[in-house]
């Protein structure tokens, strides 16, 4: 499958890894939006949000167990952080892999356009 964070899972091009288990892989995006900006995605290929269903839900916790952990081991917590995830042609989805996006580091402005 053609898929750029399924190839960064299977280490077949390079990543700056921040968090990995079994099941999920968090790294730093590439054009950060914010001081810190992180990519935290589940090893089980799906294409967005909308594409999980009822056999999903352990895959999808996973992914928020890993986000708090993260975020707690890494002086993120302490002052907050926004977890977003775009879906689609409106939401400004670019990559067709499930993902959230964790933003912090400093005060964030407001969301809209
Ligand atoms: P989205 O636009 O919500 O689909 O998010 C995709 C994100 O992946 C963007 O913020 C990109 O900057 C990021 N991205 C694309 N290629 C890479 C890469 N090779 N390494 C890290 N982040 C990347
Ligand atoms: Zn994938």
């Amino acid at each position: 499958m053609d898929c750029l964070f399924c190839k960064m899972i299977k280490g077949e091009i390079p990543v700056d890894k921040v968090f990995e288990n079994e099941s999920v892989l968090g790294f730093r995006d590439i054009h950060p939006q914010a001081k810190d900006h992180f990519l935290f995605i589940s090893k089980l290929h799906t294409e967005n949000i909308n594409h999980l269903t009822d056999t999903h839900t352990e895959q999808l916790g996973e992914v928020f167990s890993a986000i708090k952990l993260f975020s707690e081991n890494n002086d993120l917590a302490g002052d907050g952080f926004r977890v977003v995830t775009n879906m689609g042609k409106n939401g400004g989805q670019t990559v067709f892999h499930t993902h959230f996006h964790v933003l912090g580091g400093e005060p964030l402005g407001r969301f809209g356009r």
